[in-house]
């Protein structure tokens, strides 16, 4: 049974790979189907589609969608969304905007703690319109301030870090809807993330369901054994598809390879058509 990979980055969010380069890395892996899911833009999917299609080897195309569920961040996956929904590309400018709106907020933080930093620098280091946090840290390596992306979050830049500002995000529910209207089948991705302190999990998944969820990323590069059979149990129990992938950002998460995360990561073949014929029948 062949590979695939269903969660992919490249230069249009926060990847150091264009879409041709992500596309071919995984053809040549040996991987049967890919997904690129780029954070809040689809903009990279026609090239990835056109690359995927002169290699023979299929692309899906795909987003990752930031939200947020009883106070977590949440992140939402749409597979075979239709990527040319004026609706849908309006809701993504929307959050690019939200993006454009914290961003220069963190470097003002970033410049009271005494470094220099602008964001003018932060958007020439991310040469796109979906700029994230992992711009910012590689911003603070190339002037110096940190020695890797990693210590830029440790030190400045994740959740309760001394330069964190959260983002303006929509409910998990209403961007699963989003997906739906677009034709795309929405998927939560890493659940350990939206793991509530005072919920479990799968009270979690039964909401996000009851607002129209198809799947759990259940297979992905740092879930333990575990978590995957936490997360498969709970997929069996409220019927939800199993989908997988390694949430490659190439050189900005170096310990992580397509298709294979760090080592032992398997997504199987047969997980896609399930999730193939889960999607949503429009009028
Ligand atoms: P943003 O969407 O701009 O808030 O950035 C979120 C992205 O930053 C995530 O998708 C991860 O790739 C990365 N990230 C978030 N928290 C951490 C962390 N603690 N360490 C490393 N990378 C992180
Ligand atoms: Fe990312
Ligand atoms: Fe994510
Ligand atoms: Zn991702």
């Amino acid at each position: 049974m062949g590979r695939i990979d269903l969660h992919l980055h490249s230069t249009f969010s926060d990847g150091s790979l264009s879409p041709t380069d992500v596309i071919t890395l995984g053809h040549t892996a040996g991987l049967r189907a890919l997904a690129v899911t780029d954070h809040d833009t689809i903009d990279g999917l026609s090239e990835a589609l056109e690359v995927g299609a002169r290699l023979g080897i299929e692309v899906i195309p795909g987003i990752e969608i930031s939200a947020r569920f009883e106070g977590r961040e949440a992140h939402i996956l749409g597979y075979f969304i239709d990527w040319t929904d004026a609706t849908l590309l309006e809701r993504l400018e929307q959050q690019r905007a939200s993006r454009h709106h914290r961003n220069p907020l963190v470097v003002e933080k970033l410049n009271q703690l005494g470094l220099d930093l602008t964001y003018e620098e932060v958007i020439a280091t991310a040469g796109s319109d979906s700029v994230g946090r992992p711009h910012i840290a590689q911003a603070l390596v190339h002037k110096g301030h940190v020695r890797s992306v990693q210590e830029a979050f440790d030190r400045y830049l994740k959740d309760g870090g001394s330069a964190y500002v959260p983002r303006v995000l929509p409910d998990a529910c209403e961007v699963i809807r989003w997906i739906r209207e677009a034709s795309g089948v929405p998927v939560l991705a890493h659940p350990q993330w939206v793991k509530p302190q005072h919920l479990p999990l799968a009270t979690v998944c039964r909401s996000l369901k009851d607002a129209g969820l198809v799947g759990i990323e259940v297979f992905y590069s740092t879930h333990t054994k575990r978590q995957i059979s936490e997360f498969l149990e709970i997929s069996r129990t409220l019927d939800l598809l199993i989908t997988g992938g390694s949430d490659f950002h190439g050189s900005a998460k170096p310990d992580i390879r397509i298709g294979y995360g760090r080592g032992d990561l398997k997504v199987p073949e047969k997980l896609l058509e399930p999730l193939r014929q889960a999607i949503p029948q429009t009028a």
